[in-house]
């Protein structure tokens, strides 16, 4: 059956409020549309998990930082909307700027200060303030028992856990293994963004991961040897330029000195290949 298509706060509100009725729990993937395999695993997750299941698109303005690609997003709804029936969505909520952000600027925000001004967050100032706000707000909208997040975007993922824990919010965060290219690329929708040659080029992330992987599962214990192996790795790469590399510990993103002691580890990496700002992240071998 082909998603509802809600535009409207009201009619996602009617249509959750009656799968509740039924005595459906509510599974939700936020997305910004764009979507691709790794997003259609999380909706099938959530088909496999809830009996009513919510897609929102939503590129949301208040996440990207002034020089960012806001306006350039892309906006691909009708191959959206296939993705969604295929992968078993029953609802996709694709609200206006204007509904989300009735007032222009809010004036309460949610912030995860520590593990929002890490990583991602000291290059993409006020990013995670405004994904976690407006996840809470799109929390508020939908009412979901369940919502569903992709490991790619693992700090991210973590920052929304936190923001939950803390503030008491009913709902559970799934997070879902990354899903990839056929040669290691994890999707993304600024995947598009990259020319044939870039997207040979962009393989180096997944490659460098597997790398240190591999080093770990050998023996290696420093974790600066394994920065180093990641750092080396995309810089081999001319198309690639490294913002950062880091092994950290998987709950709390702190810096890690040794590996092996028993705190799993992260590793994060975030380069520039072309116009496209892409990230990647695996969990190393104990
Ligand atoms: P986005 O539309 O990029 O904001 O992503 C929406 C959700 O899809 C986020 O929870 C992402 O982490 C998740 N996601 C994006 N790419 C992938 C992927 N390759 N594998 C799994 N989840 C993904």
């Amino acid at each position: 059956m082909s998603p509802i298509v809600a535009v409207t706060i009201a009619e996602v509100s009617k249509s959750v409020a009656q799968a509740k009725r039924r005595g459906q729990s509510v599974g939700y993937v936020p997305t910004m549309g764009a979507l691709h395999r790794g997003h259609a695993r999380l909706v099938e997750q959530a088909r496999g998990e809830c009996g009513f299941v919510v897609v929102s698109i939503f590129v949301n303005p208040t996440q990207f930082g002034p020089n960012e690609d806001y306006s350039r997003y892309p906006r691909t709804f009708e191959s959206d909307r296939e993705i969604c029936q295929e992968s078993g969505a029953d609802l996709i909520f694709v609200p206006e700027r204007e509904t989300i952000y009735p007032a222009g600027p809010l004036s309460t925000y949610v912030e995860v200060p520590g593990l929002s001004d890490i990583l991602e967050g000291s290059i993409r100032p006020g990013h995670f303030r405004g994904v976690a706000t407006v996840v809470l707000k799109l929390f508020g909208v939908v009412i979901p028992d369940t919502a569903y997040f992709g490991q790619k975007d693992y700090q991210q993922q973590l920052i929304l856990r936190r923001m939950v824990t803390d503030l008491n919010v009913p709902v559970e965060i799934v997070t879902v293994p990354t899903v990839r290219e056929s040669d290691g690329l994890a999707m993304s929708s600024r995947n598009r963004y990259l020319n044939p040659e870039e997207r040979v080029a962009a393989r180096v992330l997944s490659q460098a991961l597997a790398e240190a992987e591999t080093a770990v599962s050998a023996g290696e214990r420093s974790a600066d040897r394994v920065r180093q192996i990641l750092a080396r790795r995309i810089e081999s790469e001319p198309l690639a330029s490294l913002e950062y590399a880091e092994v950290a510990d998987a709950a709390t993103l702190e810096p890690l000195r040794d590996l092996g002691t028993g705190r799993r580890a992260v590793a994060l990496l975030a380069a520039r290949v072309g116009p496209a700002r892409l990230i990647d992240n695996a969990i190393l071998p104990n």
